[in-house]
């Protein structure tokens, strides 16, 4: 019987026999998952994790892009126990408590201008579902209940719930799903490596923009909200040209839409500023928050609205104009009391030290664009991704089930680092405290695993010039 013992006491052979055995993975094929050696953590410390064999690794994708500070970080640690000495859950519904007013307090002195009434969920997919609601219901409180329809773009993420997945349907992931999916309209993102129009940026003047006009104009009466994220994250680390988003916001305001903005894997510093809209001075009507908001340490997330649309809520209770969403988990405590105390760590120092780093991070990634299957490196800030194409003059693609990007992940994992791709793209997102000697480290273990990883890929694709051709980015997992 798995009974009363401390966790470190149960052997090796014990913990994974069991992982094997009860544990269903998020965003993995079992099987495949059950022929590998997976990787089961004992523990983690600054930006590294442990291995139930004790062996280290780099933390290279900051567990799932959330961490920020690193693991074990002292003043986070205290925040969570300090705070668990006065509770550990109580409602936000139709109550309040410290932790979340101190948080929103805090919040607001860093969110854009005019963004300061936060609405707390517990997933960064149930943020983005309270945006989309706010923005459904704040015509509808108006008398517009027509305008119900979100565009989207083209290989965006914005989590797994319905609502999410409406506005980023994706074949590879939703298939079973698709007939659940309201049809929602949706214009190609910025995607300069693989353009649709065969231009290139600067010279195209965005000239993409055009058919996110058109959809806009199109929909103009049925539209509630364009969702954007600034540099796609699960679509492939794609970040939007300089000025896009800002040229995105003055499409909102001419057709009179409602732009929201999933920050939720860009938010706190992942961009190298604190918001990735700070790069175009954009300013949301919604904005998405979760990931890095409690320093990766626990669930909470937020969903940020401007006063007008607050404003639009408050009506006597008759007139159900209510939002009438929340989770149970919302706002928890001790994840608001870590996320207070995460950032209270964004001093200048780090901020200072941040932009350092976003700065080192392309010349050190640079040596990849060299090696063989390298079609395209993008970088910003300190997220990273590296496109692998069979063949980098036609940028074909590796085809879907190659796990081309799995090849470098496992060359990695025996080189000293965990990193988790999405289909083609190689993933690098280190925490955002990462010293320059870690993140050399770093970068270098991936670049040799890039070359490492060169034969099986010259084998994949072979393979794949003999097979039918498959065509785009293969997507095996986002995550
Ligand atoms: C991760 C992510 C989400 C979903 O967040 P969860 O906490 O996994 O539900 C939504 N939007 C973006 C941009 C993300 O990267």
């Amino acid at each position: 019987m798995a009974g009363s013992r401390a966790l470190e006491e149960w052997s090796p052979e014990e913990i994974r026999a069991w992982d094997r055995q009860y544990v269903w993975h998020p965003f993995t094929q079992m099987a495949d998952y059950l022929a590998r050696d997976p990787v089961i953590v004992a523990e983690a410390e600054g930006v590294r994790i442990r291995d139930i064999d004790g062996r280290w690794y780099y933390d290279g994708v900051s567990s799932i892009w959330l961490n920020v500070h690193g693991h074990r970080v002292p003043a986070l640690d205290q925040a969570i126990i300090s705070q668990l000495q006065r509770m550990a859950h109580v409602t936000l519904l139709g109550q309040g408590h410290v932790p979340v007013a101190v948080l929103a307090r805090r919040l607001a002195d860093w969110t854009p201008r005019g963004l300061h009434r936060f609405f707390f969920s517990d997933s960064g997919a149930a943020a983005v579902e309270v945006a989309l609601k706010m923005a459904v219901q704040y015509w509808a409180n108006q008398g517009q209940g027509q305008r119900t329809r979100i565009l989207g773009f083209t290989t965006n993420y914005h989590g797994d719930t319905l609502g999410a997945m409406a506005v980023a349907p994706d074949p590879t992931f939703h298939w079973p799903f698709l007939s659940y999916l309201p049809e929602e309209p949706r214009a190609p993102y910025p995607y300069c490596y693989r353009c649709p129009l065969g231009r290139s940026w600067p010279d195209c003047q965005m000239a993409c923009l055009d058919a996110v006009e058109a959809v806009m104009a199109e929909e103009q009466e049925r539209l509630a909200a364009v969702i954007i994220e600034p540099v796609q994250g699960a679509g492939g680390i794609i970040p939007a040209p300089p000025g896009y988003l800002r040229r995105i916001r003055e499409l909102c305001d001419r057709y009179g839409v409602l732009l929201i903005v999933d920050e939720v894997a860009t938010g706190f510093g992942r961009t190298g500023r604190m918001w990735g809209v700070d790069h175009d001075g954009v300013i949301p009507d919604i904005l998405c928050l979760g990931k890095g908001l409690s320093g990766g340490y626990l669930p909470i997330s937020a969903t940020v609205a401007t006063d007008a649309i607050y404003q639009a809520f408050l009506a006597p209770v008759a007139e159900k104009k209510a939002l009438y969403h929340g989770h149970s988990f919302a706002g928890n405590p001790l994840a608001a009391a870590v996320a207070i105390a995460n950032l209270e760590l964004f001093t200048p120092e780090f901020l200072d030290s941040l932009q350092r780093r976003s700065e080192e991070l392309p010349d050190l990634l640079q040596p990849v664009t060299q090696l063989p299957f390298v079609g395209d490196l993008r970088v910003r800030g300190l997220m990273a991704g590296i496109e692998l194409v069979r063949d980098p003059v036609a940028k074909r693609p590796f085809p879907y089930g190659a796990q081309a990007g799995f090849v470098v992940a496992d060359q990695a994992r025996r080189l000293g680092m965990l990193i988790r791709p999405v289909g083609n793209v190689v993933i690098f997102m280190p925490p955002l405290a990462t010293s320059a000697a870690d993140l050399q480290a770093m970068a270098e273990i991936l670049v040799e695993a890039v070359r490492a990883a060169g034969p099986q890929l010259a084998a994949l694709a072979k393979q794949a010039a003999g097979a039918p051709g498959a065509e785009g980015l293969g997507g095996e997992g986002a995550f």
